[in-house]
């Protein structure tokens, strides 16, 4: 932030303690709903994210400004808690869940300014929220000069996010964040947090990954995403296992066979199906089969749509028209409910595939969607 003073050495100094960090949105390529059942994910950096730049302030408060927001958010240090923000300013408390989380953890924070600027779009499935908080992870780890670890990094983010902003998110999106590596995904395992870079070089391959952001919104922190996480948890207890990560394949029928209920069912099938396709796609991508993953991609979406019964119409019709348009493969990425499609397929299709989409939307009176491609980016950094 520049400084006001007419003093060239105290603009200097205000410089000098200043500190920016950029984190990324992620595009999850498949592995939906498996984080919190301790399950296989593939996640990749994009280039879209946040930054977040820190400064001090004499005062014990935090100052959070949103490049994309009208009005900044003050918060005292001493009431800073859990529940401590208005209706209007939840926003901020991505950010103020941060110092929080960092407090929780013994560490000092005194007054300071945070400001971010994110160009992630917000509510579509492509973690504008993890961006926003690894950001000022970050930032405040090397402002305050705390020597955290990345995996640390990680876990005070998504402190921020389950205990702060109060969302039951499963972790996979500050990893990605956090560990982002260009041209590759990651093959996260939530039971261990492991994280193993694979290639995936889309340039190299002739192929595009292009993303459509239906404008249909999602909503992460009550109701249907809580309801799947409970479902899950209670198909495991019923089948004797910690998590649905427990069992493979194989033993999928027998689980069937064990549940009676139908919803816990289809619960069930979907993240039991959904980590031996998280890992098959891993395994074409290790041997550079990148088209091959095209039909792990939409079997993950009929899965999603049809077990977990997370999708929305206009996602449906998306993944249609771009398989319709030839994509190798065609899903809704990130939590459900709304939010992004993404399809796998050669350059030369993605206008015509993103106009057919526009066009069916229109069809349908549904919002105008609107598309991009993503390429897999780096993963949270100082900026100097
Ligand atoms: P997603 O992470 O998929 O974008 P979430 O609902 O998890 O969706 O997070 C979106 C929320 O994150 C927004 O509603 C807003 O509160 C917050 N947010 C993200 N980026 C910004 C930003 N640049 N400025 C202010 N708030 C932001
Ligand atoms: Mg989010």
């Amino acid at each position: 932030m520049s400084s006001t003073s007419e003093s060239p050495a105290v603009e200097q100094t205000a410089e000098l303690v200043e500190c920016a960090w950029r984190a990324p949105g992620r595009v999850n390529l498949i592995g939906e709903h498996t984080d919190y059942n301790e399950g296989f994910c593939l996640p990749m950096a994009i280039p879209q994210g946040c930054t977040a730049t820190v400064s001090p302030l004499a005062e014990p408060v935090l100052e959070i400004i949103s490049v994309q927001r009208e009005a900044p958010v003050e918060l005292a240090l001493d009431e800073l808690a859990p529940g401590a923000l208005a209706e209007e300013d939840q926003w901020a408390g991505y950010a103020a869940g941060v110092a929080w989380a960092l407090r929780e953890r013994g560490h000092q924070v005194p007054g300071l300014s945070i400001t971010v600027d994110g160009d992630v779009p917000s509510g579509a499935g492509l973690s504008s929220s993890a961006a926003l908080e690894c950001s000022v992870a970050g930032a405040l780890n090397d402002h305050l000069g705390l020597g955290l670890e990345p995996s640390e990094l990680v876990a005070v983010a998504r402190q921020a996010e389950n205990d702060f902003v109060g969302a039951p998110t499963g972790g996979m999106d500050q990893l990605a964040s956090i560990f982002g590596e260009r041209g590759r995904v990651l093959l996260c395992d939530m039971r261990t947090l492991a994280v193993e870079p694979v290639p995936f070089d889309l340039e190299a391959a002739g192929l595009t990954l292009l993303v459509i952001d239906t404008k249909a919104p999602h909503q992460l922190t009550d109701g249907p995403y809580g309801e799947r996480r409970e479902a899950c948890a209670q198909a495991a207890r019923l089948l004797g296992v910690p998590a649905l990560r427990d069992l493979s394949l194989e033993e999928l029928s027998d689980a069937m066979d064990r549940l009676s209920d139908e919803t816990l069912r289809k619960r069930a099938r979907h993240v039991i199906t959904e980590n031996d396709r998280t890992l098959a796609c891993a395994d074409l991508l290790r041997t550079g089969q990148l088209r091959q993953i095209g039909p792990l991609l939409t079997a993950s979406h009929a899965s999603m749509r049809d077990d977990f019964e997370i999708t929305v119409p206009e996602v449906d019709l998306a993944v249609e028209v771009l398989l319709a348009f030839g994509a190798f493969g065609a899903r809704m990425t990130g939590g459900g409910f709304g939010g992004c499609v993404i399809g796998l397929m050669e350059p030369a299709q993605a206008r015509a595939a993103s106009l057919a989409v526009v066009a069916a939307f229109a069809g349908r009176d549904y919002p105008e969607p609107v598309s991009f491609t993503v390429t897999a980016a780096v993963g949270a950094h100082r900026l100097d």
